[in-house]
């Protein structure tokens, strides 16, 4: 016999999450096969577990494992508010890294639940939360909590929030009563996979997550050149299949919800690239670092800086550029200002480049610099 929790919704919303729902820990072994089929084929990136059964066994995580409570909480900044001033090229970065990191949001809220449902309960009760790198298919317990519908391109979409909605669970060894799948599904309009330059949608709910830029974006070392003009500007993640997802509409224009206390956010939608490149460590501590971005580190996002600045046409970055080639320390970002250089063109890059083919001693470096002169128009 499964009790009923009737007030979950009012005990998340105590907990300052506006979405929540119970699932059954039931594995979903109907899941299995595509799980199965998703390794086989390479579709996991190295951020996922990898083993498909250990992806439907909350039992591993908590022992007595019977329900699962899904959250959610919005990032739907809106990228208007967020706008600094000052000309020169810009970058683009995702929702989701604008506020406060919401892992942490998340985290603290979720442990906050757990503790009010343990009261609810008034007995002995064991939970674990977990929020980010769960093994758990957390979509999909999402989806049979009743927190939305699956859209083909992938990402949980609530009827409320839309798909701008970090999940996380909180694992119970009770028996509640689970809440229903709800009947609305996608449009099924495809604009999500039109919409993505690497086709990375491979087919409806299917995607290949390392044609993802957003896993592009993240994923360390060298951004294979043929994907680095598709990049455009995207400094770290991309909402492109979701800007265009009419199931998004409703939310333009909609008030932050992970925004800082003081009402902006820590890191601006649309930085500005140059500055970017002369970030101190203090200054990214304080800007990015408290984001969810801030893991991946400073070198990557000045990685992801300078792939925006030769895809942005712009000659006024050549200096910057062309600087980071002859002094940088770090070959990343030598090889990426090196095509950069290259993309851009101009008499000024073509000499840096020709310059700093003598004293390169990386090799990978030095091809760069090579494979950039044959492309760079004076
Ligand atoms: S863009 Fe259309 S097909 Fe893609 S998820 Fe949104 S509603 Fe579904």
């Amino acid at each position: 016999m499964s009790k009923r929790l009737r007030n979950l919704g009012e005990l998340a919303e105590a907990a300052g999450l506006k979405v929540a729902g119970m699932a059954p820990a039931e594995p979903e072994t109907a899941l299995l096969p595509r799980l199965q089929r998703r390794t086989e084929e390479g579709r996991v990136t190295p951020f996922e577990e990898r083993d498909p059964a250990v992806r439907l066994a909350p039992e591993r995580l908590l022992p007595g494992c019977r329900s699962i409570v899904v959250i959610g909480l919005p990032h739907n900044s809106p990228e208007s508010h967020l706008l600094p001033e000052g000309p020169g090229p810009r970058g683009k970065v995702a929702r989701c890294a604008l506020g406060p990191d919401y892992h942490l949001l998340l985290k603290t809220r979720a442990e906050r639940l757990l503790e009010l449902i343990e009261k609810e309960l008034s007995g002995a009760l064991r939970g674990r939360v977990l929020v980010d790198r769960s093994p758990l298919v957390e979509r999909e317990l999402a989806r049979l909590a009743g927190l939305g519908m699956i859209g083909e391109n992938c990402t949980l979409i609530n009827p409320d929030c839309g798909s701008y909605l970090a999940l996380g669970t909180i694992l119970l060894d009770q028996k509640l009563e689970p809440d229903s799948p709800l009947v609305e599904s996608c449009l099924r309009c495809g604009r999500c996979r039109e919409a993505c330059p690497t086709g990375a949608l491979l087919e409806p709910y299917l995607i290949d997550p390392h044609r993802c830029l957003s896993y592009i974006t993240q994923a360390p070392g060298i951004v294979p050149a043929a994907v680095r003009p598709l990049l455009g500007n995207l400094l770290y993640g991309c909402d492109r299949c979701q800007e265009v997802c009419p199931q998004n509409r409703h939310l333009e224009g909609a008030p932050a919800e992970t925004a800082s206390p003081e009402g902006y956010a820590l890191l601006p939608a649309q930085p500005l690239l140059l500055p970017l490149l002369r970030m101190t460590r203090k200054e990214f501590a304080r800007t990015v670092g408290p984001t969810a971005a801030g893991w991946r580190g400073k070198s990557i996002l000045q990685r992801n800086a300078v792939i925006a600045l030769g895809n942005s046409g712009d000659g006024s970055a050549v200096p910057a550029l062309a600087e980071i080639v002859e002094k940088d320390p770090r070959p990343l970002l030598r090889l990426h200002a090196a095509w950069a250089l290259g993309r851009l063109g101009g008499r000024q890059a073509r000499r840096c480049l020709e310059k700093q083919l003598h004293r390169e001693e990386e090799r990978a470096v030095s091809e760069e610099l090579r494979a950039a002169l044959e492309r760079c128009v004076p």
